[in-house]
């Protein structure tokens, strides 16, 4: 490869909107054959809004909301702004709260109204706390989930107390990029930490058959080198915290703009127009750009 035409292919790159770390990074675009796609942000806009709010063994509805929008209030997580936004936008203000901390992948806990508030996933509550999650719970889950939409429970003082849903839409072109992944030889994988059924709900919306979900962090990074053990070479396209080992770990790693800092610095490409057609666009250009180097 001459590094004249390899800086070429950079240059139409940053035409595109495709940043490219280093010439070095078109190499190992030539034999990709299995991209990975993470859901939350990457196939949707991760622009989750407030959905339903089901209370039990609490007050009311709107208790539930305060203090969940309280705790999550700390996090920078799509469904933490969702639920913040949501409480704010319903009851006008929310109480402060203290000793944030987050399990990424899991939930949140904080101290509000001097409780301790936990807002996150089953296996957390269960694993971490030793909470069962009420079988009414479970069934407000279900549906929710079944409707693609992600559900997340709230608990405190040794009870889950209530479930909340948020819901995400696909992004507009993410239809056409999975239709241009297969053109160009690739095989889509959705990896996701959300739950099965609303990464089912999501891949069949865009046309993906495989679905890996409610992976921790680190194991969307053993996805990849568990497909790379098989002789694939990877793609991994990811936005978020929770995405940059995998994408450190791919062979070619694509992150969203919109995406967070250390998603974009694990990355070998950044896309600055945050859409699947454009990773498509970067792994045409370049085999293109291989292509007249030959
Ligand atoms: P994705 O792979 O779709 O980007 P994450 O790994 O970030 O998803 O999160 C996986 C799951 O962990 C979420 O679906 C949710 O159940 C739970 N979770 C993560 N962060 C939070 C949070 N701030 N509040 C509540 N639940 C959370
Ligand atoms: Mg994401």
């Amino acid at each position: 490869a001459t590094p004249t035409a390899l800086l070429v292919g950079t240059g139409r790159g940053a035409q595109l909107g495709i940043l490219i770390k280093g010439p070095q990074v078109l190499e190992s675009t030539r034999r990709v054959d299995t991209i990975v796609l993470d859901k939350t942000g990457t196939i949707t806009t991760g622009r989750m809004t407030l959905a339903t709010v089901n209370a039990y063994e609490c007050g009311s509805e709107d208790e539930l909301l305060r203090l969940a929008g309280a705790a999550e209030s700390g996090s920078e997580h799509p469904i933490a702004r969702a639920i913040t936004a949501g409480a704010l936008s319903r009851l006008g203000s929310l109480p402060a709260s203290s000793a944030f901390a987050s399990e990424q992948g899991l939930g949140v806990q904080a101290t509000v109204d001097g409780r301790q508030i936990l807002v996150g996933r089953p296996v957390w509550l269960l694993n971490r706390w030793g909470l069962n999650v009420p079988i009414e719970m479970q069934a407000v889950m279900g549906t929710a989930e079944g409707d693609g939409k992600t559900a997340v429970l709230v608990a405190w003082e040794g009870r889950v107390r209530g479930v909340l849903t948020v819901s995400d839409t696909v992004k507009p072109t993410s239809v056409a990029a999975v239709a241009r992944f297969r053109t160009l030889g690739l095989t889509p994988l959705l990896v996701t930490g959300d739950n099965l059924a609303v990464a089912q709900s999501v891949a069949a919306e865009v046309g993906i058959i495989d679905v890996t979900a409610g992976v921790l962090p680190a194991d969307k990074a053993r996805v990849i080198r568990e497909l790379q053990a098989k002789g694939h070479v990877v793609a991994m396209v990811g936005d978020g915290v929770n995405d940059a080992v995998a994408l450190a770990t791919a062979d070619l790693g694509i992150a969203m703009g919109s995406g967070t800092d250390v998603a974009i610095e694990a990355s070998d490409l950044t896309l600055m127009r945050s859409d699947l057609l454009a990773a498509a666009d970067a792994i045409r250009l370049s085999r293109r750009t291989l292509a007249t180097i030959k």
